[in-house]
């Protein structure tokens, strides 16, 4: 198996675009990115744009020779409606989408029926992900049930996506910030992976949108994952926008290493330097004060 880590929080941009290709099939989860529009109240630096449309260039040129696509939810790092990927990308390929009526919230039920009806005639196959199980040679694919986005179900909901062939077994957490609810610790217990690919705990909103019950919910939680025999857990994404991250989790960086587990970031799982360009942007402005330009089409993807 070959895992592919294509663009992350840790790279400089919003994504878990994640390429996983196995001698029975190439999957692509979430074929998309992202930018925060705002943070420390400036927009975008031009570093971060640059990055941006670097990493939108790498996940198209992936994203056309898979098989699948998996869609886990419908923010704007997860999928894209033609803005900075074409939706060509999807031609001829058999897509996995969460659920677009069920357990969703207005917002993203919205962004689904407007994705549908942009894939429904290029798609070779469009199917609900939820609860699916998909063999293919000796590759297994299994989705999990949707689960909160986080610790509620404000931002509505995600699918995990765990892939195995007979050599290891890689699960996608997507957005579960954390994970701080039981619901979502369940299926990785269950799938016991040897890689997690995991959202970790949205810190840099640490006691604004982000409860300090649900920073330690969380890191019981990952202290379980690891007690259940996880060797690798890449954690990245939200977690990867707070400069102070080791610190905030800094227990559970000591457990794991006790126990064996390595704990690392995408950007250190590829061999590439860590460079948390959000969390810099104040610091890259200081140093040139060059916002990025961004085409108006664009725009529209970039959110909180
Ligand atoms: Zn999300
Ligand atoms: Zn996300």
């Amino acid at each position: 198996m070959e895992i592919k880590l294509l663009a992350f929080d840790s790279f400089g941009v919003r994504s878990m675009s994640t390429f996983i290709q196995t001698r029975d099939v190439i999957v692509h989860i979430d074929p998309a990115v992202s930018l925060a529009p705002r943070r420390y109240n400036l927009p975008p630096h031009r570093r971060e744009v640059e990055r941006l449309i670097e990493c939108a260039r790498e996940i198209e040129r992936h994203a056309r020779d898979a098989d699948i696509i998996i869609v886990t939810h419908y923010h704007y790092d997860h999928h894209d409606p033609g803005k900075l990927i074409p939706v060509d990308i999807y031609k001829n390929k058999i897509v996995y989408i969460k659920d677009p009526k069920n357990r969703i919230n207005k917002s993203q039920m919205q962004r689904a029926s407007r994705f549908l009806s942009l894939i429904k005639d290029i798609a070779r196959e469009i199917k609900v992900a939820e609860r699916q199980e998909i063999k293919i040679g000796s590759t297994l694919i299994k989705i999990s049930d949707a689960v909160p986005h986080g610790v509620n179900d404000r931002l509505g909901y995600v699918v995990e996506v765990s892939i195995r062939d007979d050599e290891k077994k890689v699960l996608y957490t997507s957005d579960v910030e954390g994970p701080p609810l039981e619901e979502q610790v369940k299926f990785i217990i269950e799938e016991k992976p040897d890689i997690l690919i995991l959202d970790g705990p949205m810190t840099y909103m640490l006691g604004f949108r982000y409860s300090k019950k649900a920073l330690e919910a969380s890191m019981n939680n990952i202290r379980k994952i690891v007690d259940s025999g996880v060797k690798t857990i890449v954690i990245d994404h939200h977690f990867m926008r707070d400069l102070k991250y080791r610190e905030r989790l800094a227990d559970v960086y000591k457990y794991s290493e006790e126990k064996g587990t390595k704990m690392i970031s995408a950007a250190e799982f590829m061999n590439r330097p860590i460079e948390m360009l959000e969390a810099m942007r104040d610091k890259l402005y200081q140093e040139e004060n060059a916002p990025g330009v961004i085409p108006d089409n664009v725009r529209e993807i970039l959110e909180e």
